[in-house]
């Protein structure tokens, strides 16, 4: 098993992922569901991810995050990423936009049970846009209110409980 090194510790943004729910949701519910994706993108990929999240509630409930891994996972990340079914998560809970849009074209039922989930590999040319538009732009999600690290538990040190990655490790 591959150790991860502490000057390996620098993070890459690789995805942003913007999660819509039904009007109205509880921010809670929406925290659950978005914490419960990012662990599942983190077991899967077996990356360590961070989520920069910003969120917004009321007629239009939705979150953005900016998925970062450790520059070293980079690679594994979009080998297991390309393998990586978002509509196996939660029962197929998330669905794309364009799927919704067949749903409510339909007038299918399902669709009450349904959230809308895209995810676009992040553009390192508007960096710094990303992160305004998530973090200020939107009410920003603090790792006291929800879980903004996640790790895979795939690497020997964090199976013993030594993740290298201090606050992932912290958030447990
Ligand atoms: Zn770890």
């Amino acid at each position: 098993m591959k150790e991860s090194k502490p000057h390996d510790r620098q993070l890459v943004p690789v995805l942003f992922m913007t999660f819509t729910e039904r009007n109205c949701s509880s921010k809670a519910a929406m925290f659950r569901e978005v914490e419960h994706f990012c662990q599942q993108l983190s077991n899967f990929t077996r990356t360590h991810i961070e989520a920069g999240r910003g969120y917004q509630t009321g007629d239009n409930t939705h979150e953005h995050g900016i998925a970062l891994v450790p520059k070293n996972e980079v690679q594994r990340f979009w080998s297991r990423f390309a393998k990586f079914n978002h509509n196996l998560v939660r029962d197929g809970r998330w669905i794309t936009r364009e799927q919704m849009t067949q749903l409510i074209k339909k007038k299918c039922e399902t669709r009450f049970n349904k959230s809308i989930l895209e995810l676009a590999p992040f553009d390192t040319t508007k960096t710094t846009e990303a992160f305004h538009y998530v973090m200020a732009k939107h009410e920003p999600v603090l790792s006291t209110q929800s879980r903004t690290a996640f790790c895979p538990r795939y690497y020997s040190r964090c199976k013993r409980g030594k993740c290298d990655y201090a606050n992932i490790a912290q958030s447990y």
